[in-house]
């Protein structure tokens, strides 16, 4: 059976026990996806992430945190910080493949069974749609491979560009 599925709309509307979140280091909120799940899932998640900064100083670029999901029809918000684009010199790829790597961490961890991701540094970070969906299929292709619990995931694009170059990959 294949467990991933593609799904065009808004995350914080899609049911899965864990939602992605593309946050920044600061943990604080931002725009676009971070901004959404914020306002949708009500104030104790970023209470929740509070408590994570003052113990650990937010969440370094590659790395995940995981909070409650608030309002959120889910269980658990997973944190990530995807890279920003430079130009592809600054080890963006490994950091984007760091970022999904280190969600799968937690999911394992935290037996969770359905998942959606956002397309991770694919906005305000810039980096190139196509690269990013090539990089987030191969990693979550092969840790949904490895990980015994997981049943489903989501990619949610919330962008008709990020659909269609999913849409094709997947083909
Ligand atoms: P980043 O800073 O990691 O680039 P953004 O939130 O700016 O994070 O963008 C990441 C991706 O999330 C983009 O492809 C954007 O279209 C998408 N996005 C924005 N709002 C939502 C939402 N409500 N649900 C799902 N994806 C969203």
């Amino acid at each position: 059976m294949n467990k991933i599925t593609l799904i065009q709309g808004d995350i914080t509307k899609v049911a899965a026990q864990a939602i992605v979140n593309a946050a920044n280091s600061s943990l604080l909120g931002g725009g676009g996806v971070d901004g959404a799940i914020h306002h949708a899932g009500g104030p104790t998640i970023l209470a929740e992430c509070q408590v994570i900064r003052d113990r650990q100083g937010g969440c370094k670029v590659g790395n995940a945190v995981i909070t409650s999901a608030g309002n959120l029809p889910a269980d658990y918000v997973i944190h990530t910080v995807g890279p920003r684009w430079h130009g592809g010199r600054q080890h963006e790829d490994e950091l984007l493949k760091n970022a999904y790597l280190s969600c799968f961490k937690l999911i394992d961890q935290y037996d969770i069974e359905t998942v959606s991701f956002p397309n991770i540094s694919t906005g305000i970070y810039g980096f190139p749609k196509e690269r990013a969906a090539k990089i987030a299929l191969e990693v979550i292709t092969q840790c949904v491979r490895e990980n015994t619990k997981i049943q489903k995931v989501n990619l949610v694009c919330f962008d008709e560009e990020n659909y269609n170059l999913y849409f094709t990959l997947m083909a």
